[in-house]
Parts: structure tokens; sequence; C-alpha cells
């Protein structure tokens, strides 16, 4: 189909009152932005019929495909399916095969299954039934005239993400006419608008076009090529990828074909290509480079562990700073972030060790040390280095800003070491 559109409809009074954040959405934009697929409209509409109806009456009237997220359930009365079929002039009637879904479901989760579950194989004639393989409802494709259709999703993430990459992407993908084929370049340490500045004219559009996205202290661009097959999109994106390269360096820690790297990522896979370990001594961020470290699937092969050392007396007790350094050199300060690494190295015999100390506000700061102040330590087989780092913002982001560095100082150290 060319130029397909489509429109995410999202159900739940729970959204429209804020108790519960709208992922589908974002995570069935992304998803559609991924395939290279239009979506011009996305509405949050309540648990009420008519407004329901109205919301589908419009997006029909200006989408080929809408994608709607939760009210499948059997408490809520069908609503997201009732008031598609009431639009369409169709009845639900009860289809075998949904009926089958179901009872397996209830078989698989070792659940007894009441009448009202039956509910949730409802459907309109001629829909073809998704399997939910995490939940009880099934989703749904439904044929809505001239070529347009609504796809029925239900609400809990867990159920709908794995339901759309299983089924709908597919056969999306198959409607779609072209393929997109994206390269994401991600940068720690060089801000967005130098970014911008070295890359500018090649991100004047035409095929690939290139997107920077920013998070806290990160760039990640997005280079992506449309071709009418995947074997041709990659020529499209291979000279503008190595001009990228060579104009911006080391600042690029990783290049992928999906979004889902990170620093600790790239850190972890370095550390375990060379059969490295890391530890952590940590201060300000409690334990949080940690924590991101470990948040890498597969973590265990590299991470030992690590101390959290808030308080000054903790940071002697545990990690053999001496008292008469911290009083000497303020705890937050070089030679305390050189020792809390040294320290803990030596303690839990890793190859490299981070720490951190500093100053995340907002109380605390003095002229000489202000906030954002901090101390990153980096031990290894070649010794230990510093950096000092002048960090902004409030205390989360220089918390945050605190641990990439650290990661980032990892990384660089790791790779050094490889080369
Ligand atoms: P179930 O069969 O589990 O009842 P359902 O399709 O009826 O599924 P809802 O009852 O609408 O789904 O939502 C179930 C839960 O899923 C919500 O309480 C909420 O936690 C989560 N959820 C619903 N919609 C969204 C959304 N758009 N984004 C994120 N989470 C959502």
């Amino acid at each position: 189909m060319t130029g397909m559109t489509v429109e995410i409809l999202c159900v739940g009074t729970e959204l429209l009152m804020g108790q519960v954040l709208n992922t589908n959405a974002q995570f069935l934009a992304r998803q559609l932005a991924s395939l290279g697929i239009t979506a011009h409209h996305q509405t949050v509409v309540g648990d009420n019929p008519d407004r329901l109806a109205e919301a589908y009456r419009l997006a029909l009237s200006r989408a080929d495909v809408v994608i709607t997220s939760g009210g499948l359930g059997p408490t809520v009365d069908d609503i997201t399916k009732a008031q598609a079929a009431r639009v369409l002039g169709k009845e639900l009637v009860q289809l075998p095969e949904a009926e089958e879904m179901v009872r397996e479901a209830f078989r698989a989760m070792n659940r007894p299954m009441s009448a009202n579950n039956l509910r949730q194989a409802r459907f309109v004639p001629g829909t073809r039934v998704i399997p939910n393989h995490h939940g009880t409802a099934p989703g749904a494709i439904v044929p809505a005239g001239e070529g347009r259709f609504i796809v029925h999703l239900p609400g809990p993430p867990r159920e709908l993400e794995p339901m759309f990459t299983e089924s709908i992407r597919p056969w999306l993908a198959s409607m779609a006419d072209r393929v997109l084929v994206s390269r994401y370049i991600r940068i720690f340490g060089m801000g967005e608008s130098a970014v911008d500045e070295r890359l500018r004219d090649l991100e004047l559009g035409g095929n690939p076009t290139l997107s920077p996205y920013c998070s806290t202290g990160e760039v990640m661009l997005r280079l992506t090529a449309s071709a009418e097959s995947e074997a041709a999109a990659r020529p499209l994106l291979e000279p503008v990828e190595r001009e990228i390269r060579r104009r911006l360096g080391d600042v690029i820690y990783d290049i992928r074909d999906d979004d889902g790297g990170s620093l600790a990522a790239s850190a972890i896979a370095a550390l375990k290509a060379r059969g490295a370990t890391v530890c952590t001594a940590e201060s300000l961020t409690g334990g949080l480079i940690a924590a991101t470290l470990v948040n890498v699937p597969g973590a265990s092969d590299a991470v030992r562990g690590g101390f959290v050392t808030y308080q000054t007396e903790t940071k002697t007790i545990l990690l053999g700073v001496p008292a008469d350094l911290i009083e000497r050199c303020d705890v937050v300060s070089a030679e305390v972030a050189y020792a809390m690494a040294a320290g803990a190295r030596e303690r839990l015999g890793a190859d490299y060790a981070l720490s951190a100390t500093g100053l995340a506000g907002p109380g605390g700061g003095t002229p000489e040390r202000p906030v954002g102040t901090v101390f990153v330590g980096i031990a290894g087989p070649k010794g230990v280095r510093t950096v000092e780092l002048h960090l902004t913002g409030d205390r989360e982001r220089i918390r945050t800003l605190t641990v990439k560095h650290a990661i980032a100082q990892l990384l660089r150290e790791t790779r050094e070491t490889e080369e």
C-alpha cells in the first residue's frame, strides 16, 4: 500500500486520569517510525462508548489502519471491540478459533475459566484473530471496508508488545511497499549543537535521512535509508556512516542496527571481550553505577560487586581511604576518588574499579567546590586515573551524568587496554 497511514487509539480512563503512563503509544509510535509508516494522530479516550465510537469514526476518516490498545478484558464489556463493531455496522459473534485460544490460555495458566471470559472470543465475522501468549485476551485485525483495518491489542504492555512484534509488525510490513533500514549511532562526550554543527549538511533530508535524538548527556543519531529491499538500502547507508565516523571520531561509542545500545552495554561487552572484571566504589551515586552495569543482561561475568560509601567515615572503613587524606584534601577531591578506586580494586581483586565522589546538591556547595563538582576515579591494570567534572542541573541529573561519565571512562580504559 503506497503512503499507508496508521493511527493509534488508546482506550482507558486510567490513561486520561494520568494514573497510567501511556507507554503503549510510545512503543507503537516507535515501531511505526522504524517501519517508515506515517502516523499523523494519536488519541486517548476513556471507557465511554459514545466518545469511543466518535474517536473511531474520526480515525477511520483519515487513516488506513487504526491500532487500538486496551479495553479487551471481559470486565469492561468488550468496549473497544463493541464500539468498533457498532461503527462498522456489524455484530460481535463468538469465533470458534478465538474461543479455543482463550480456553488454551486458561489451560496454560492452570486457572479456571468463567463464562464471562468467553466474551474475549467475540469478534466481528471475517476478523483475523491474533494469539496472545502472555494473557487471555486475543487481539484482532478487523476489516473496516475500503481497504482499511482496525487492529485490537490488549492494554498490558507485556501482552501488547510481543503481539505487535510477532504478528502485527510483519503484517504491516507486508502491506508497505518499501523497507526502511536504520543504523543507530551513539555519541557521548559531545553536545547536541556541536554534533549538529559537524553534520548539518548531512541532515538536510533526502535518502538516507539523519535524525538526532538527545537524552541526558548523550546524543543518538538515526541514519535511515528507504529502498525496495534491504539489499538496496544498505549501500545508501554505508558512505554516510563512514563520513559520520570520520567527522566525529571517538566520541562515537556504538553503532548498530537497533536502538538498544547504551554505554553500560558497550562497557560490559568490552570487558567480556577481554575476560576482565569491574567493581565500584560510590558516594554521590549511591550504587547507581553498579545498578546501571548490572542492568545489562549477562553482566554477572564482568561485574564483581561494589561499595556504597556514602558517609565520609565509610570510605575509610570499607575502602581504606586514609582519614587524614580526607581531612587534608576534602572528601570531594581527586585524591579521594583515586584512593576509593584503588581501595575497591584491591579489595575485590577486579581488573578495573570505578569510583565517584562529588556534590549532587541541592545543598553543600562552597565557592571552591560548587554543587556539580564531581571526581571520578578509574583504576585498572595501567594504574589509577581521575577525572574532574563540573556538572550542571538538579540532583538527579548530576547523579545520572556522573554514572554516564564513569561508565564512559571504563569503556575508554578497556578499549585502550585492548588496543
Ligand atoms: P485485560 O484483559 O488484562 O483486562 P485490557 O485489554 O482490557 O486487558 P485494560 O484493562 O484496558 O486492558 O488495561 C489493563 C492494564 O494495562 C492497565 O491497568 C494498565 O496498567 C495497562 N495499560 C493499559 N493501557 C495502557 C497504555 N496505553 N500504556 C501503558 N499501559 C497500559
